[in-house]
């Protein structure tokens, strides 16, 4: 991930997608912005309000299992953290599953 050069909550003007669940940010509903610059140019990402909550919890988690780092934490790190059933449910993570419509995977 690059450096980030701005983060605001805004209020959506219209519809857009969160980056971490892909759920849909209806018109007039606050999400996360970010702004970032790479090698590449710039980029935003967008967040919704419960993706944004949980981040911290994803990067603990991602930091476990040290991903590599610089990619950031994308929806694949959102989608391990709140399906990994060797770790321990929780609501954000049932919520986070809602949104995107996965399935936690269970032992059998
Ligand atoms: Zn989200």
């Amino acid at each position: 991930m690059g450096i980030m050069l701005d983060e605001k909550w805004r209020k959506a003007q219209k519809t857009h997608h969160c980056s971490s669940c892909g759920a849909t940010i209806n018109r007039g509903e606050k999400y996360h912005w970010e702004k970032y610059a790479d090698s590449l140019g710039l980029y935003e990402v967008k967040s919704c309000k419960g993706c944004d909550e949980a981040y911290f919890d994803v990067a603990e988690y991602v930091d476990d299992w040290q991903v590599v780092e610089d990619e950031g934490i994308t929806f694949d790190d959102y989608e391990r953290w709140a399906t990994d059933a060797d770790y321990e449910d929780t609501p954000a993570k049932k919520a986070w599953r809602q949104r995107a419509g996965v399935v936690r995977y269970e032992e059998s």
